[in-house]
């Protein structure tokens, strides 16, 4: 099997590393891929320090990565949806059994057999590696093609962080009928912020960071809430019908659920690596009030939101960095200095061998 340059963590408690990987050769549905960008999510980050526990005990070597683009440089002799030059991207997952009835229409990231996560996942081959690598092999089902023309780099974001706010506004219904509320500015709020703008809704942008207020109306918010303030959080008391809160940290919720209407419904894509305080039940049952979650979303809306964005020109706010600057990358997005996704310059790591 061909060997790829690839960074591992090689246990928890250990920085990222160069190291080599083998990819299966493609099979006849198989594309093969060369990488040219990979974005930084801050899952890789919770995943190589293994702060998942049972819910996603890491393996290792642990390669991360699951914003891809790429250029396909080989496809499988029954691959009809891709050819040889396209640009192309991998999301979160690489497959799922495909039966299930979530997989029949088109929610594999709900797959009930558990879907392959693009890394971290067991395979015929041992366990799969993700993006900070040179090359991938993919089944053609799990591709995405990609409509945008410039700017590439930006664009391998949305294979995430964009997916993941836009499966729930969309489910949800948000339009331009509606308040909606955007908790924490980092690689998904900010395209929380430009998808819900750009799909007409009232956004209100709460921020633990003042100097992100004014960057944070550029990008689309209405209005901007420094959460830390009682007062200004008060002042939205009641009046919002949908908050998706993107915080990778426990906290107390309550102080959304507040600011929800009648039925208003409070989403929880950030992962903390332990639970949140429980909210006070007053203030689900008082409004109907509910707290819900949301995982990434299905390769055919993943394909909806790549070409919505397409349409109107949306792109992740994004720092390029060599390959071998991961490390500080992740201490960086830990200090909560980043503007708002890093995205690795794969070229970078070929240059390095
Ligand atoms: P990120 O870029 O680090 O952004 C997180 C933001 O949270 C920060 O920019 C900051 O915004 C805010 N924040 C940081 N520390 C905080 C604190 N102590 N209290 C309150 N707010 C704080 O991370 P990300 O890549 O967007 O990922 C966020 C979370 O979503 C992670 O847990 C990740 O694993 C998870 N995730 C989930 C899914 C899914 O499918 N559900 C998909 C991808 C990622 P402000 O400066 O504006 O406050
Ligand atoms: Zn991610």
């Amino acid at each position: 099997m061909p060997q790829i340059a690839a960074y591992a963590a090689q246990s928890a408690d250990q920085p990222l590393v160069p190291h080599t990987i083998e990819r299966r050769t493609p099979n006849s549905k198989d594309i093969a891929i060369n990488i040219r960008y990979c974005g930084v999510c801050h899952s890789d980050l919770h995943m190589i320090r293994n702060e998942w526990g049972s819910w996603g005990e890491t393996l290792y070597p642990c390669v991360p990565g699951h914003e891809i683009i790429g250029t396909v440089v080989a496809v499988g002799k029954e691959v009809t949806k891709f050819g040889v030059g396209d640009t192309v991207g991998v999301g979160c997952m690489v497959d799922s059994c495909g039966q299930c009835s979530p997989c029949q229409a088109g929610e594999e990231n709900y797959c009930e057999q558990g879907f392959t996560l693009t890394y971290n996942s067991k395979d015929d081959y041992g366990h799969t590696f993700g993006g900070y690598s040179a090359h991938i092999v993919v089944d053609e089902q799990f591709v995405l093609s990609i409509a945008h023309k410039n700017n590439l780099a930006a664009v391998a974001p949305l294979l995430c962080a964009g997916i993941t706010m836009y499966s729930p506004l969309r489910h949800w219904n948000v339009d331009s009928t509606k308040k909606i509320g955007i908790v924490g500015l980092g690689g998904l709020g900010h395209m929380g912020v430009k998808l819900a703008h750009a799909m007409g809704a009232h956004v209100v942008l709460f921020t633990t960071s003042p100097n992100k207020a004014t960057e944070a109306k550029n990008l689309g918010a209405d209005e901007v809430v420094i959460s830390k303030d009682p007062g200004q959080m008060n002042a939205h008391a009641a009046s919002l019908d949908f908050i998706i809160n993107t915080v990778a940290v426990p906290h107390n919720l309550d102080n959304y659920l507040s600011l929800l209407k009648k039925d208003g419904i409070l989403c929880l894509v950030g992962i903390p690596t332990t639970p949140h305080p429980s909210s006070h039940v007053f203030n689900l049952v008082a409004k109907r009030r509910a707290i819900v979650g949301s995982l990434i979303g299905g390769i055919k809306e993943t394909q909806e939101m790549l070409d919505f964005c397409a349409k109107h020109n949306i792109v992740s706010d994004i720092e390029i960095i060599p390959m071998k600057d991961i490390n500080q990358a992740y201490e960086r997005m830990l200090n909560n200095d980043v503007k708002y996704r890093f995205v690795i310059d794969m070229q970078t790591l070929r240059d390095e061998r």
